[in-house]
């Protein structure tokens, strides 16, 4: 196979949203697979929908996710530049190209004229298309001698170029993903190729672009898929088509519900991210939380998006990045929409978690301790983690969850509490202190053995009846760590402050019922 070469394109128009970060993965994980490479693109010939901060968010989001490109802004490479507004010329040369060989040509038709048409067509309740139906009768250079042409392009005179779509031809679509996919030519319009702003459209950039960067395979979204076959129609014209990449368009991505295509506001209205990282906008309806920022691991989103649309048809379903690479395979895509399962996501989230080692999480959690005004060893911490990973979504869950780990416990679950807190056995469960403080080697196992032997022998209760009440004691939830866990870690003197704090609070709560 020749030189895998990819490239992500997208346009700089705000945030980008998740399902451009997918298209981005594919991409990358396609060229590591083969050792090819993976380029950034940005296509910012639309002035007028350009965001300024956006192409800085783009390759941030990439990088947060680790998906680095080999060639793009800022990076260099032998193609470059890669910005299509810094490609001007090169558009313009190739629009030049098209009109010498016949495949297009100058339209002057003005905002009015085609108003006109549009609405002649309204009549006859059909849609106007430029195309070859009615090229003939509209204001273009077709209908024009060569001196006339000349003639209005000198007088300054606003035009367009446009792809001259000829008639009955198939234009068939090798995709990987769908097969073949046809397209009657009588079916398209004379596509703008150029601006009256002397800058070149989607189409036209694109896959010049595509040609003369090399590309080789066009992995994109869904929504792309009717455009291609514009783009084989100026393959053709350039006399590209043997050399033509080969296309993959990637299913949609669906609302959680499974119905209809997850858009931008769904992130808003179900609270939760659909964008790679956060991005102030305008105003409120354009600012949006991101993945990174509502606490994900970008490992776990990577290996999230890598399964909207494709699986390894195995049973793992944890792969690191480099995994993926190995595993990744184009023909495994699927043609159906994706559904977007948040829960999914936070799965994969906690699984990064409980298999996080514990230094690095305590690290990672280290910031929201300080903030906190907590203090803490490096060694509480790691314990800390590794007691809590299991209980937890998101590294911003530690903290606020596991408080009781840093300062006495703020609240105790009352209900629990009536349930099982009996204030005939006070007695006994201060005959627990005395026993607890007489407990030298306070480590796990041992406070496991010893505690549990007192229950059995001495206190005259069963299990159900004792560890509930040292838990709330403890931490105040029932939801903890392993109870002697917690204990070993918070060290003697607390437990038993915990304890008898605890014994009074549960006998307040009881008095109250
Ligand atoms: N600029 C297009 C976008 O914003 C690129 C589509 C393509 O990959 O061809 O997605």
């Amino acid at each position: 196979m020749k030189d895998i070469r990819v490239r992500f394109a997208p346009s700089p128009t705000g945030a980008l949203h998740i399902g451009g970060v997918r298209t981005a993965l594919y991409n990358y994980l396609l060229a590591k697979k083969h050792g090819g490479t993976f380029i950034l693109r940005i296509e910012d010939t639309d002035q007028n929908r350009y965001v300024p901060g956006a192409e800085d968010y783009i390759i941030e989001a990439l990088k947060w996710c680790g998906i680095e490109p080999a060639e793009g802004p800022g990076i260099g490479g032998e193609y470059g530049p890669y910005r299509q507004s810094e490609r001007k010329a090169i558009y313009a040369e190739y629009t030049q190209k098209l009109i010498d060989s016949g495949n297009a040509y100058y339209a002057f038709d003005t905002d009015e004229e085609l108003q006109a048409m549009r609405d002649e067509y309204e009549a006859k309740k059909e849609v106007f298309k430029y195309g070859h139906a009615n090229r003939r009768r509209l204001n273009n250079s077709l209908n024009l001698s060569a001196e006339e042409t000349q003639a209005k392009l000198e007088s300054g005179a606003p035009y367009t170029v446009r792809l001259k779509v000829p008639t009955d031809q198939a234009v068939n679509i090798q995709d990987l993903v769908r097969d073949t996919v046809t397209f009657q030519s009588n079916e398209l319009d004379d596509k703008i190729m150029m601006k009256s702003d002397g800058m070149p459209t989607y189409h036209l950039a694109n896959v010049v672009d595509d040609r003369l960067m090399r590309i080789t395979h066009v992995i994109r979204g869904e929504e792309w898929l009717p455009s291609t076959a514009h783009h084989v129609l100026l393959y053709r014209a350039f006399g590209w088509e043997d050399e033509m990449p080969q296309f993959a368009h990637l299913p949609l991505i669906m609302k959680p519900t499974g119905k209809g295509k997850l858009s931008k506001r769904d992130g808003a209205k179900l609270g939760i991210p659909v964008f790679p990282l956060s991005w102030e906008g305008k105003t409120e309806e354009d600012s949006f939380t991101g993945f990174r920022e509502f606490g994900f691991d970008p490992r776990a989103v990577v290996n999230f998006l890598a399964f909207l649309g494709w699986n390894p048809g195995t049973e793992q379903e944890i792969f690191s990045l480099q995994e993926l690479t190995e595993a990744f395979d184009v023909e495994k895509i699927v043609k159906s929409g994706a559904r977007f399962d948040f829960d999914k996501a936070k799965w994969f989230n906690e699984q990064y978690l409980i298999h996080s080692d514990n230094a690095a999480l305590a690290k990672a959690v280290r910031p929201a301790v300080d903030a906190a005004g907590y203090e803490a060893s490096d060694e509480f911490l790691e314990q800390f983690v590794g007691m809590l990973k299991e209980r937890v979504t998101f590294i911003t869950d530690f903290v606020p969850q596991g408080y009781y780990f840093f300062e006495p416990v703020k609240s105790y679950e009352e209900k629990m509490i009536r349930k099982k807190w009996k204030p005939d056995n006070r007695a006994k469960f201060e005959e627990l202190i005395d026993f607890i403080k007489n407990i030298d080697d306070f480590t796990t196992d041992n406070l496991t053995e010893k505690i549990k032997g007192w229950i059995n022998e001495d206190s005259g209760m069963g299990f159900g009846q004792v560890l509930p009440i040292l838990r709330l004691a403890t931490s105040g939830t029932m939801k903890g760590p392993d109870v002697f866990a917690m204990m070993a870690l918070l060290g003697k003197e607390e437990v038993a402050a915990r304890l008898s704090k605890g014994y009074d609070a549960f006998d307040e709560i009881k008095a109250a019922q």
